[in-house]
């Protein structure tokens, strides 16, 4: 908040300013009454009208002042912290990710941020105001007449306990219901994002019957919260009916026997109320001021988390040994059983590495291992014979580009989602970038500034695989990890792609499930569940490792049936 250190001030300032006008005001309509009504001075009541209209536009100025500053603070205020929020989940790794949850992550940035910035704004407005016009209209009320406020001395804290207390019930329901709303959204969100997998095995039903389950808790929760603190508003009324009921009754007495003007009574009772409804704001600001405070602890506990990996200042290695892994055991967390045992291998610059295994058996995490998503749990890896973990981030990048298994593009164009990785790229060069990938045939029949849609949705799973691909390309890493990433392409695409792949000057690492992909590689690795369980060109690995050999003939018998 310090750099709205002035709006801060200034707002509750002004806002001061208007409740002092707001009691002013009782006083300025008991002289009508006194004065004014009883001697039927017509021109003194055109006057304090006049001041009362006066009043009421001062008030307005100022009120609106008040809130513009409030405003102003709450949204630069909530502007920063989320700039901060989303600087600092850029900077977690994926594992970080993994523990969090994205869904939560979501909801931290949106509904905690609006709880947290309309709590900034309120109370910025009312964190003077309220408690000044409840003693402000108390003492005004003592200046008026001291045995008449005696009423108010005891309704008050009367009517301040009602309000404790109904708060006190409803406050953790409301909190509750904040719990409640994260697994609404973190279900919506699931469904949203798996709608094609709920299609395909018709599980609709069930899933609407479960988002219908924990809406209408959410629902239930909401109402009974909102039940008790709507108790609230009769309750007081009640208490201070009651208390203008005994202010008119003593005061008629008091009147009568003219130790009390009308006027003054009709202050008394003015202020009451004042009081009445700003009680019930202040009520209103501790439930938000709570709330705010809850999603304050929210987002709080995300800016303070530090991120597990944090990359080294050095520059890219030199070594023509540009990929070495030396014992290298990796498991996702710390009970679970390691997803790759003591992988070494090593690869030449230039050189071609296959990778190859069933699922599960660790290829996606070896990818993941070698552009550092995640740390080695134990070993090391080198990368140009220098540590991974010395890389600085942008050495790192411009060393190693992954394409993933699962492609993955951005809302925009073409161009744009290939200017993402590499901005300022000519059309040359973009155009040279997508041939190899043999992108270029469907690309130039949309053109390049075509539109692609949120995770690139109206294209298909191979173009999908192809621009991702190319926009890998487009980078001109020295090493370039293609997981599994050709496996919508037919054979023939991808042979050809292989093809345009071996000119290129990159080391490229190729995870595919097809033994067909990998028949030129340099080296291919056979993994098992997560161990290397053979390795060699093919040739040798045919004759060496069962496995190997069951892979290839059960593909190539069907590649013969199949596509060729
Ligand atoms: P592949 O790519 O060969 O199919 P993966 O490398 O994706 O296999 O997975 C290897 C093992 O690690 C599997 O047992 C899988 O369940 C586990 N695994 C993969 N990703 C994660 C993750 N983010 N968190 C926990 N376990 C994971
Ligand atoms: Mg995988």
């Amino acid at each position: 908040m310090k750099p709205y250190r002035k709006e801060c001030v200034l707002a509750p300032l002004f806002k001061l300013f208007e409740a002092l006008l707001e009691l002013v005001v009782p006083l300025v309509v008991a002289s009508v009454i006194d004065i004014g009504i009883s001697s039927n001075d017509i021109p003194y009541i055109m006057r304090m009208c006049l001041l009362l209209a006066g009043i009421a536009l001062l008030g307005l100025t100022v009120s609106i002042t008040a809130q513009y500053f409030s405003a102003k603070a709450a949204s630069l205020y909530s502007r920063d912290v989320k700039a901060a929020l989303f600087r600092k989940i850029e900077s977690l790794s994926r594992k970080d990710l993994d523990e969090i949850g994205e869904a939560t992550l979501i909801t931290r940035m949106t509904s905690d941020m609006n709880q947290l910035q309309t709590g900034v704004n309120m109370t910025l407005r009312l964190v003077l105001r309220s408690p000044f016009v409840v003693f402000g209209a108390a003492v005004m009320a003592f200046t008026v007449d001291v045995k008449s406020a005696l009423i108010f001395a005891i309704s008050i804290p009367l009517l301040a306990a009602a309000i404790v207390v109904f708060m006190s019930i409803s406050l953790p329901r409301f909190k509750q219901s904040q719990a409640l709303l994260d697994r609404v959204v973190s279900r919506t969100r699931e469904n949203l994002a798996g709608v094609r997998v709920l299609r395909a095995f018709a599980l609709e039903d069930e899933e609407e019957k479960a988002f219908r389950k924990e809406n209408e808790d959410l629902y239930l929760m909401q109402l009974s919260a909102s039940k008790i603190s709507i108790l609230t508003n009769p309750v007081t009324s009640a208490v201070i009916n009651l208390a203008i009921i005994a202010l008119l009754y003593f005061g008629a007495i008091n009147v009568n026997s003219g130790s009390l003007s009308q006027g003054e009574l009709v202050a008394l009772v003015n202020y009451m109320n004042q009081i009445l409804v700003e009680l019930i704001k202040l009520a209103n600001l501790i439930i938000t001021i709570t709330r705010a405070l809850n999603s304050a602890g929210r987002i709080s506990t995300i800016l303070k988390k530090e991120p597990s990996i944090s990359y080294g200042d050095g520059k890219a290695g030199s070594s023509d040994i540009a990929i070495e892994f030396d014992n290298v055991t990796f498991s996702y967390g710390e009970n679970s059983k390691p997803a790759l045992s003591n992988i070494g291998f090593s690869l030449r610059d230039g050189e071609t590495l296959g990778v190859i295994g069933g699922t599960g058996s660790g290829k996606s995490t070896l990818c993941a291992l070698i552009s550092r998503l995640y740390d080695a749990t134990c070993g090391s890896i080198r990368l140009y014979g220098k540590d991974i973990r010395e890389y600085s981030e942008e050495a790192l990048y411009d060393t190693v580009s992954t394409v993933l298994q699962k492609a993955r593009l951005f809302k925009g164009t073409i161009r744009s989602n290939m200017e993402f990785v590499k901005s300022g790229a000519g059309d040359e060069e973009i155009n040279s970038a997508l041939d190899i990938a043999r992108a270029k045939e469907f690309v130039d029949a949309k053109g390049l500034d075509a539109e692609v849609a949120a995770l690139g949705k109206n294209l298909s799973g191979g173009q999908r695989q192809r621009l991702s691909i190319a926009r890998a390309i487009l980078r001109k890493s020295r090493i370039i990890v293609f997981d599994d990433s050709s496996s919508a392409l037919d054979y023939k695409t991808e042979s050809e792609l292989r093809a345009r792949l071996a000119k290129l000057d990159s080391t490229l690492v190729i995870v595919s499930q097809r033994a067909s992909s990998l028949l030129h590689a340099d080296k291919i690795i056979v993994l098992d569940g997560g161990r290397i369980a053979a390795s060699g060109t093919h040739e040798e690995l045919l004759k060496t490792s069962p496995i190997y050999r069951e892979i290839y003939y059960t593909q190539f018998e069907k590649k013969e049936a199949g596509n060729e």
